[in-house]
């Protein structure tokens, strides 16, 4: 039997790769999908979670693809009313909404999915063992694309909650942590807030593993040209590895030895579905935590104001 699913928020990236995954899984169905405006081509809508699901109780479990500011009313909601729930990332706005997400999960004995979607990326598990089999001297995040084209009226990744340049950034911390296989233990940030916004517009981390392993981020939202979403790695005898286009791309020692087609929201579907047969949730905190500590620790420096 299909898994019966419902869409909440139908903005960009439940159109450009939840709503593909979903129909390209014969082990899922897409039922409706609910936006306050956005009414994408071929998907019955409503305008609201409540009245999407009170028409369809067949709905068995929610992929909430909104903003994460007003991502944990809707998930304790959907876990109250006994659906699984599928969080894009970041799984909410805090850790402590995020925690509580998953308490609330645990508590109604149904699925929830933190769904950090870098994690699936082809080049990610084999650097990791590329990374178990030898005592690794450094890490490097450079992760710089530009917002006004991959961001598009999208205001409120500027305001409170919504993360600014950590928007992408938790990507590379979410490949990172899986790296790590642990915490990212952040020392040092500088984060820079336009004068009219609420949220950094970029960002420098300085970071360590729990293992002592330095590491050090560069997150900029204002990148035109190349845009680089890479994690590099030196090996303590000198050899390097490199993630580029956010873990499609693995290079030892400068050579490309892996170059896949992403299907990254496909291989994440398939999770959720594993889950849920097996009755269990995946939530894992390690990357939102490093956003939280950057907030924690950081230095905040204003910036030009920013205009889209
Ligand atoms: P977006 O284009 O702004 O879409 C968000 C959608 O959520 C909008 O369509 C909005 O509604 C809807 N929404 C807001 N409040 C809602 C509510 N209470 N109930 C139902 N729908 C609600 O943003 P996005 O790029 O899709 O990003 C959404 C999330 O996905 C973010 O957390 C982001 O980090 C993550 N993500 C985005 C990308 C990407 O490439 N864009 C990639 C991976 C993950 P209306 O438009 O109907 O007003």
């Amino acid at each position: 039997m299909a898994l019966k699913i419902g869409l909440v928020g139908l903005g960009k990236i439940a159109v450009d790769q939840h709503i593909p995954a979903i129909r390209g899984n014969k082990g899922l169905e897409l039922v409706a999908g609910c936006s306050p405006a956005s009414a994408p081509d071929g998907i019955l809508r409503y305008p609201d979670m409540g009245s999407m699901l009170a028409a369809h109780p067949e709905i068995e479990a929610v992929a909430i693809c909104t903003p994460p500011q007003v991502r944990h009313q809707l998930a304790c909601e959907a876990i109250a009313a006994g659906k699984h729930v599928f969080l894009e990332k970041p799984p909410a706005a805090t850790l402590g909404e995020a925690a509580s997400i998953a308490a609330a999960a645990a508590r109604h004995g149904v699925t929830a999915l933190a769904g950090w979607h870098s994690r699936f990326a082809p080049g990610v598990e084999s650097a990791r063992n590329w990374m178990l089999a030898r005592p690794i001297k450094s890490i490097q995040i450079r992760w710089k694309e530009n917002v006004r084209q991959w961001h598009p009226g999208q205001k409120w990744i500027f305001e409170a909650g919504g993360m600014g340049v950590f928007d992408p950034g938790i990507n590379a911390l979410s490949i990172l942590t899986r790296l790590l296989g642990g915490h990212a233990l952040v020392r040092k940030a500088a984060l820079h807030v336009p004068s009219n916004c609420s949220a950094p517009i970029q960002a420098e981390l300085d970071m360590v593993s729990e293992r002592g392993v330095p590491i050090d981020a560069e997150f900029d939202f204002l990148q035109v040209g190349q845009q680089t979403w890479s994690i590099l790695v030196e090996s303590v005898a000198g050899d390097t590895m490199a993630l580029h286009l956010g873990g499609r791309i693995m290079e030892v020692n400068g050579k490309a030895v892996l170059d896949e087609p992403e299907r990254e929201y496909p291989a994440m579907y398939e999770h959720f579905r594993q889950l849920v047969a097996e009755g269990r949730s995946d939530v894992d905190l390690t990357p939102l935590q490093a956003v939280a500590d950057a907030f924690l620790v950081g230095k905040l420096h204003s910036a030009e104001p920013y205009y889209e």
